[in-house]
Formats: structure tokens, sequence, C-alpha cells
């Protein structure tokens, strides 16, 4: 919307405050902080990064002009109904589709299932009778229909699930609801967000019906959303009682009503303070981290203690698939310096990708929301050895071995044939790496996947002589 010069005039600029918290949110989802798409699209916008603040004022400014023009608007509608005398026969309501990030969180626009963008303006003048002057309870635009339907003396039909507002414009009840729920889908997963008088509670369920993330935000507390607290243990029980009654409230959200209120906790809770799009990054470097500790023999062997394990035992988190040789010299937990549920590990000779190992990858990225696939291959690595003997020297080998020889063969095929046998070997490791990362990128749902942001495949070689892992970039 446009508004026009003289409601831009109506404000000074330098009146205004940028948003309170416009940094990211500790413990954050990763579902619902987005980067203002819509806005970037205007002239002068940058097409990514931050807002200068003088361009963060400007909109701020537009923002205050448009409503200050609607809001001209509605008294000429106001004033039209007057003059028709039809004002007292009339109910008027005003009502916004959704609300709209100035700033906070970095965020500019709709579309996301926080504060600001769920709440919206709702005046109600009903024709007859004094309304109350305004209410904090919770409530939900469904409830506008029966509300309008018991105003107009219409019955309200039995099919739907909203509720009449009448008891709060008269004045004769505080609250007709416990929450407000608002549905949202982003990732491929629905957010169910549920707002009470002093909480925001929020689950992320994706299409297997797993709570990808959750949310938990307390305004008392926290009046600008800076802190998920979700996985905060002093707020367990409240998280469970707003699951429970988030439930209880949203009937008829059939998705919602798949996952359990006590299901195990949310997959994207597995490491607080990594967000879910750059968590790829993050394990990769806990991997690294890792690796480091291994090779100056300072690993700390972490996650092994039976109080780890007995948490372990609501579900598994691991933070990175690592698919590798059966070789016994390359166990990635050592290598990795991990432990306990920290890696969901496929093995296979020669790190190949088949239909089973893609099932097991596909299980892992989309039941424990994984966000990292590496794939590592080791120097020295028997099966791809027994690809270049068999490649120069062909024999009789079980059809078995020969299928996998067949898997490890298009690697070797992409290298000069005229070098000697041990390079032959060492450029074979690498060339299946990347291969065995070309070719499950191109399996269907992962490239989904990938293309979500819901996961990065990366792959390695690890030096059997000196212990390090190269990653390939
Ligand atoms: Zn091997």
């Amino acid at each position: 919307m446009v508004a026009p010069k003289k409601y831009w005039e109506l404000y000074r600029r330098d009146q205004f405050s940028l948003a309170s918290h416009r940094g990211v949110i500790d413990y954050a989802s990763g579902f619902s902080v987005h980067e203002a798409g819509l806005l970037r699209g205007f002239e002068g916008v940058p097409q990514q990064g931050p807002l200068s603040e003088a361009l963060q004022r400007e909109i701020i400014h537009g923002y205050y002009a448009s409503v200050s023009y609607v809001d001209a608007q509605i008294g000429l509608l106001l004033a039209e109904l007057e003059t028709l005398g039809l004002a007292d026969k009339t109910t008027v309501v005003l009502l916004g589709d959704n609300g709209f990030h100035l700033g906070d969180h970095g965020m500019w626009g709709v579309n996301s299932p926080l504060e600001h963008a769920t709440r919206v303006p709702l005046i109600l003048r009903p024709a007859a009778g004094k309304a109350t002057a305004s209410t904090s309870s919770p409530v939900e635009s469904i409830d506008l229909f029966p509300t309008l339907c018991e105003l107009c003396g219409i019955e309200i039909p039995e099919t739907i699930s909203g509720r009449s507002l009448v008891p709060l414009i008269k004045g004769t009840a505080d609250q007709i609801r416990d929450g407000a729920l608002t549905v949202f889908k982003n990732r491929g997963s629905i957010g169910y967000s549920y707002r009470t008088d002093q909480y925001r509670y929020t689950e992320w369920v994706n299409q297997y019906n797993r709570i990808a993330a959750r949310e938990l935000y307390d305004y008392q507390a926290d009046p600008h959303e800076t802190q998920n607290r979700s996985a905060d243990p002093m707020y367990a029980e409240l998280r469970l009682r707003l699951a429970k009654q988030m439930r209880v409230d949203g009937t008829d959200c059939q998705r919602l009503r798949a996952v359990s209120a006590v299901s195990d906790v949310a997959l994207g809770m597995r490491s607080p303070g990594v967000e879910t799009l750059p968590a790829a990054a993050a394990a990769l470097k806990r991997l690294k981290e890792g690796n480091t500790r291994f090779v100056s023999g300072k690993s700390i062997h972490p996650h092994e203690t039976r109080n780890w394990r007995a948490q372990l035992e609501q579900g598994q988190h691991p933070f990175a698939v690592v698919l590798g040789c059966s070789d016994s010299r390359v166990p990635p937990e050592l290598l990795f310096d991990q432990g306990f549920g920290d890696l969901f590990v496929i093995r296979v000779a020669g790190n190949v990708v088949d239909t089973d190992v893609t099932a097991s990858i596909e299980y892992a990225v989309h039941y424990l929301q994984t966000p990292l696939v590496l794939i590592l291959g080791h120097t020295g690595c028997g099966a791809v050895k027994a690809t270049v003997d068999h490649f120069d020297n062909p024999s009789e080998q079980p059809k078995e071995v020969v299928a996998l020889i067949k898997r490890i063969e298009p690697a070797l095929k992409s290298l000069p044939e005229d070098t000697e046998h041990a390079e032959r070997v060492s450029g074979c490791v690498r060339t299946n790496v990347i291969h065995a990362v070309q070719k499950l990128s191109s399996i269907a749902d992962v490239r989904q996947s990938i293309g979500a942001g819901q996961v990065r495949i990366v792959g390695a070689v690890y030096d059997m002589h000196n212990g390090t892992v190269d990653v390939i970039d």
C-alpha cells in the first residue's frame, strides 16, 4: 500500500525507535525467523544482509503513514454509516489478516509464527448495546463467525470451531479461551503456535508427523522473544501443560492430533544454540574439532557416561550422518572423538551409496532431522584397491563383490589410466567419495531436502597415516 504524502507528514522520522531486539533468538528452532524475502524485492532494499538504520526508519515511517491512512478511511466509512442513519443497526469489525515485523529479530513483513506477525488488531463495535472497553483475553479470527451470528440473532452452526466473543463484549466473561492458536507452514513442517496470556508455545510438525522443533517464549520474563525456552528444564512442566492444552483447543488440527503431547524431545533441540539451517556448518565444525583432538592425542571421549546414555533412552538426535567404509581401521566415533548419540553411522565397504544406504540416510534426514551427511573415504581402502586390481586384471569374483566393484568403477574410470597403481588408488578414493556425494544428492527426496536447506552433503577423506580428515570442498 502507498500512503499519500500528508500521512507521511504526520510523523517525524527521527521520532521512531528501531525494534528493541534485532538479533537472533537464543536456542532458535530455525523455523520461525526468515530473511524478509518479500521486502527484498523492493527498490532500494539490499538483496541480502542487514538494512541500514536510515532504511529501517523509512520503512517504519511508511508503516505508520499507512496505518494512519487506513485509519482515515475507516473514519470516512463510519461517518457515512452515521449519515445514512445505519450506525445503530450495523456491527462493525476491524480486523487485520496478519501482523507485521518491523525489524524485530531482523525481520520485516509478515510470515512467521512470532508475536509481531501473529497478532492482529481486532476492534468490534456491536450494533446494539455497549461494548466493553478492551480485553487481553486470547481470541482467534475464527471466533468472529459465531460472534457475528450471535450479534445478528442467527443460529450458530454446530459444525464450526470458533467461539462467540459476545460474553467478552458484554463483559460477562473475562476469557473464552485459554489460548489462541495460529497455524503456519514453513520448510515442509506445520507450526502450531499457541499463545496464552503469558506464553507462546510452538510445535513444528514435519510431514512424517514428527515434532521437528519446539519453541517456547515467556513474555513476562522476555517480552521481545530473545530466547526459546522449550529445552529449558525449568520450563519442562509448563511446556507439557501447554502442549496438552493446545491439543484440547486445536482439536480440528489433524496433524497436531497425530502427534502426542508427550512425544520425545523435539528433533531440532539436539544441540542448544544451534539453529537448524546453519546446523550443517556447526555440525561440520564439531566434526573437525573432534578430529583435531583425535589427531593431537587429546580425545575427550564425550557422551559415554551412564547418565548421558540414560538421557538418550528418550530418543536420538545425532548431529551428523557419517557414511564410511567398513574397514576396521576407520571408526568414525573415534576419529571424530564423538560419543553415544552423536553420529548416525552407516558403514559399507568402499562407502558406496546403494538403496539400503540411501534408506538409512533418508531416515536420519527426515525422522531425526540430522543436518549433515558426511561421506568418508580413507587412504588405503581395500574395496577401492580391489576395484583397481579387478579393472587391470579381471578375475573370477562372487557376484556380490562384482556388484560392489561396479559401484566404485565409475570413480576409477574418471581418472587417467596411465598413472601408477598407488596413485590411481588414492585418486580413486577421492573421486569415489565425490561420486557418492553426487549420487546421493541426485536422489529426488534428498535433493528436495538439500533445496529446502534441511541437509548438506559433504565428502571427506581420512588419512590413515596421520589421522586427519580432509574435507573435500
Ligand atoms: Zn575402505
